[in-house]
């Protein structure tokens, strides 16, 4: 287990050159009074701009909102019914955002967002690019899932990843989750009792997961401890760092942010440098279109020796997919060994299979300016 109970820097490290920064808050820190909460919120959220942080705001709460407005103390089983709640309860919910943006003469911007909209690369190119243009005029962008139109294949379905995959698209340094518990704590697995707070975690392995029930359980919220650290394992795979700060009082967003060692911040100390556009669209967002399958040659050139995937490598394809889909590469073992853009359509490769670069022209009947089945450059390793 690699983690502090008491900062040893990294914090420091962290935050000295904040340039943009993603912050999640939970549905449970905003209940009871969303009013006065969003504005407490959006105050502290202004102060990081005056500081030339850029801030880009993910929210939950429409759900809950919804429930409230309609005097439901209970989530409706019927997915129709939960999505127009949700509908109801984000127009009250950027209402509040909204007011509390203009007590500062600052305007907010809603983007409500599916898995859908995030796997295909055109549409991630988009978002990103939009949310940067809001940036840029000093607008603060609010997100949520588009809950009313998610179903089970295109839904992200908690906040906390939905938060780390934005952070990940803007190339933020931090991402900060406000909620209502003020750290990730050692945690007996049997009892689920509380023990001491990490401070700081670099390494997140199957004991500190272990560490995590799934949910608290309340009706009102959709993540825990587990979405928390899965949204933690995107950030620092990403090479930028989260943490888990207490939402129940806002002003720890500041407190955090000045240093101060409080909640729990997650780092991965031995990589820093963030990965480009592409490959973090392949390691975090693509979805396959097929797949190839490697022989141990191939794998070891890949692996070892981080070469291109050249079609005499490729055992088998499975899958239909075009020039430029993203595609996996499987060992002979059937085990994911790297995700890569294909350069050749699936019908392409089956003809070429096992072939040396010179004979490709021939099999495919056009000339060939690039052989390999996967360029390296076009590749990321599992
Ligand atoms: N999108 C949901 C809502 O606005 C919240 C999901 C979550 O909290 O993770 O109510």
């Amino acid at each position: 287990m690699s983690f502090l109970y008491t900062d040893n820097g990294e914090r420091k490290k962290t935050l000295a050159s904040l340039k943009r920064v993603v912050v999640k808050v939970g549905s449970n820190v905003l209940r009871g009074n969303p009013g006065g909460q969003t504005q407490a919120l959006v105050d502290q959220l202004v102060s990081l701009q005056a500081r030339g942080i850029e801030v880009v705001l993910v929210t939950s709460g429409a759900i809950p909102l919804g429930m409230t407005i309609l005097g439901k103390t209970t989530r409706p089983k019927d997915l129709a019914k939960v999505q127009g709640l949700s509908a109801l309860g984000q127009c009250y919910l950027m209402r509040h955002y909204e007011n509390a943006c203009e007590k500062h003469g600052m305007h907010c911007a809603q983007l409500l967002l599916t898995a859908a909209d995030l796997r295909d690369r055109e549409r991630n190119m988009r978002v990103t690019a939009c949310i940067r243009a809001l940036l840029d005029e000093g607008i603060l962008p609010i997100i949520n899932e588009n809950d009313s139109v998610s179903v089970a294949e295109i839904k992200i379905g908690d906040n906390d990843t939905l938060a780390a995959m934005v952070a990940t698209m803007l190339d933020a340094d931090l991402t900060v989750l406000m909620t209502t518990i003020d750290a990730f704590h050692e945690t007996d697995a049997k009892t689920g009792e509380f023990g001491r707070r990490f401070s700081v975690v670099t390494g997140l392995d199957q004991e500190l997961l272990a560490m995590a029930g799934s949910t608290d359980g309340n009706p009102y919220s959709t993540g825990g401890m587990m979405t928390k650290l899965h949204a933690a394992s995107i950030c620092t795979a990403d090479g930028h760092a989260l943490a888990i700060v207490d939402g129940r009082d806002f002003q720890n967003l500041i407190r955090f942010m000045d240093g101060e060692d409080i909640g729990t911040l997650f780092c991965n100390a031995g990589n820093r440098n963030p990965l480009r556009s592409w490959q973090r669209f392949l390691t975090f967002f693509s979805e396959p279109a097929g797949a190839v399958v490697v022989d141990a040659g191939a794998e070891e050139a890949l692996v070892q020796r981080n070469k291109s995937l050249l079609p005499g490598g490729v055992l088998g394809v499975s899958g239909i997919f075009r020039k430029g889909d993203p595609i996996q590469i499987l060992n002979a073992s059937r085990q994911e060994i790297a995700r890569g853009i294909a350069n050749f359509s699936s019908e392409e490769l089956v003809r070429v299979c096992g072939a040396k670069s010179a004979q490709l022209p021939e099999l495919l009947g056009h000339p060939v300016d690039s052989p390999e089945a996967v360029h390296k450059d076009f590749l990321v390793l599992k």
